[in-house]
């Protein structure tokens, strides 16, 4: 007889399940996550067929949360987070509070009480962690300043739904004092919860930052100088996912902050680009079960039953959260593409929805119709999110193009003005990417550059070059750069498949041009010759190559 496994079977389930709905969306050109919502669709227990454990879903996603948190946090340091606040914390703030009045007057047209509303709007108003970072990430926006305002963002909503779920109870209290044979909760309540939320709050911020930062800093010293790499992914493991837990349980912060104060904390010290490196693939997997739980809750047949209030639901998610956001940020004087970035990351909802409506739920404050509705609006949400993220994308792309004043006379200087021809295309601006673009600016051969970062391709067209916003691994973007007239492309990006993907879209478009792109494994090379590169270069073999030739320069002792 087959042992009880549940957590296995549920992991099985999971990854196999978003494995082939995820391959079958990249096969119809549809962003990943449509697949792996799909997946939990149809291996939830709405559907016929397999049936996974729902719970045990969410509780792994939620692992998912806590390493894509400290993530974050090792990339994002105190000063990034304070170098935000200025618009992170009003902005944020007043987003909440008008989608939460937008979910409120929805909630009074279909005839809810006040408190429901406030449920259903407080969980409207908040974004999920997990669908903002990738988006950001996938579009490597992370570093930028757009995306440290809107991880900023991220942590005041966080903060505030910490707030919710504490306050809810006492909500009900204040509204059912009959139901509770404790006397009725007044404001002094109240404003104990609150104070009791701020204090732990604060008590964890301040023992994370006085005692826990070098007690963490010392854990990993020591584990980097076993020497083994085992022993040190496991310090970072355990310090990221034993910290979330620990905040959690003990000062009622929630995984997310506490994961994100933890990567925050490690950023200080040189080993946390190894450690940032060393979690990734395990981020990426439970990532992954985060969309597949997320798909697992929802229940196909609110669409039908409920095709007006969806309707409602996702307007207020997709168009007036972001219409807000927008506002907020352009009140604020930020610029244009900033706020439409901002707008598009805040378009959906996750995980902490489903938290407020839980408890909504479960405290008698909000219909189960509260709860079709919210999980309905999450996951129609997230699956436009893609798309809507590209036009965001596209959109900022254009105001670029008005915006930045043309570099070379006779070419206009946007997405599509690369008109050159018989020239050299560099893609990614990064440390390989700078050196050759400086070297090349120089020579007489035009240099277009293809860049995701909008800063880096705004402060090239600063100074003086020519520059294309996009993934080069699109068709469009190299075409814009002017690749079938092009002469050289040099891909100066680190990652290896995607160096692959590049390759590729560029060798279809234009058989004749010299590709010379750069790998870093032996893997790599192969992979990125097979894709169509003329010449691969490793940079650990030419490392070697000079140390020798070093060697032989050196007369013989
Ligand atoms: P580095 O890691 O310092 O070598 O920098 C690589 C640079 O390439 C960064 O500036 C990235 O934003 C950029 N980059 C990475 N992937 C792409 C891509 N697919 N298209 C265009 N730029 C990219």
């Amino acid at each position: 007889m087959l042992p009880h496994t549940p957590l296995i079977a549920t992991i099985a389930v999971g990854f196999v399940s978003a494995l082939v709905f995820g391959l079958a969306a990249n096969r119809l050109r549809l962003p990943p996550i449509v697949g792996y919502l799909l997946a939990g669709v149809v291996v939830g227990p709405f559907t016929p067929g397999i049936v996974a454990d729902g719970d045990m879903a969410a509780e792994l996603a939620e692992i998912g949360v806590i390493l894509l948190m400290f993530g974050v946090g090792l990339h994002f340091s105190y000063k990034d987070l304070l170098a935000v606040k200025a618009i992170a914390v009003p902005g944020a703030i007043a987003q909440i509070v008008v989608a939460t009045g937008m979910g409120m007057g929805m909630a009074a047209l279909l005839g809810w009480p006040m408190a429901s509303g406030l449920v259903f709007g407080l969980a409207l108003s908040v974004a999920s962690t997990v669908v903002l970072l990738r988006a950001l990430e996938e579009r490597q926006l992370l570093d930028t300043r757009s995306g440290h305002i809107a991880i900023g963002w991220l942590v005041v909503e966080d903060i505030v739904t910490i707030f919710a779920l504490v306050m809810l109870p006492v909500l009900a209290e204040l509204l059912t004092p009959a139901a509770v044979d404790a006397p009725a909760a007044g404001a002094g309540d109240v404003l104990r919860s609150l104070a009791l939320v701020l204090g732990k709050l604060v008590a964890f911020v301040v023992l994370m930052f006085v005692v826990g930062r070098r007690a963490i800093l010392w854990l990993l010293s020591r584990a980097a100088r076993t020497g083994s790499r085992e022993l040190f992914t496991l310090s970072v493991l355990a310090i990221g996912v034993g910290l979330a837990y620990g905040a959690a349980t003990l000062f009622g912060v929630s995984f997310a902050l506490g994961a994100f104060f933890a990567g925050m904390i490690l950023k200080g010290s040189e080993l946390s680009h190894k450690a940032a490196h060393d979690t990734l693939p395990l981020r990426d997997a439970f990532a992954v079960l985060f969309f597949v739980s997320v798909g697992m809750l929802f229940d196909p047949r609110v669409l039908l039953t409920q095709p007006l209030g969806v309707l409602g639901t996702c307007l207020i998610i997709i168009v007036g959260k972001s219409a807000v956001a927008y506002l907020i940020v352009r009140i604020f004087r930020h610029p244009g593409d900033t706020a439409l970035l901002i707008a598009a990351s805040l378009a959906q909802i996750g995980e902490f929805s489903f938290m407020l409506v839980t408890l909504g739920l479960n405290l008698g404050l909000l219909p189960e119709a509260g709860r079709d509705l919210v999980l309905g609006g999450a996951i129609l949400s997230i699956t436009a999110n893609p798309a809507i993220f590209t036009i965001a994308m596209r959109m900022r792309t254009r105001r670029m193009r008005r915006t930045t004043t043309a570099p070379n006379p006779g070419h206009e200087n946007g997405p599509r003005q690369a008109r050159e021809t018989d020239h050299i295309i560099v893609v990614g601006l990064g440390r390989v990417g700078q050196r050759v673009a400086a070297s090349l600016a120089t020579s007489a051969t035009p240099t277009v550059v293809i860049e995701t970062s909008v800063e880096r391709v705004d402060a090239h067209r600063r100074s003086g070059g020519t520059a294309i916003l996009g993934n080069a691994a699109h068709d469009e973007v190299l075409k814009a750069a002017g690749v079938q007239q092009a002469r050289h492309l040099l891909v100066a990006v680190p990652h290896g498949l995607e160096a692959g993907e590049i390759v590729a879209h560029a060798r279809r478009l234009n058989p004749g041009l010299r590709i010379v792109a750069r790998a870093h494994v032996d893997a790599e090379v192969t992979h990125i010759r097979e894709r169509g590169a003329d010449r691969v270069i490793m940079g650990e073999r030419e490392i070697a190559r000079l140390m020798i030739a070093d060697i032989e320069a050196l007369p013989p002792e």
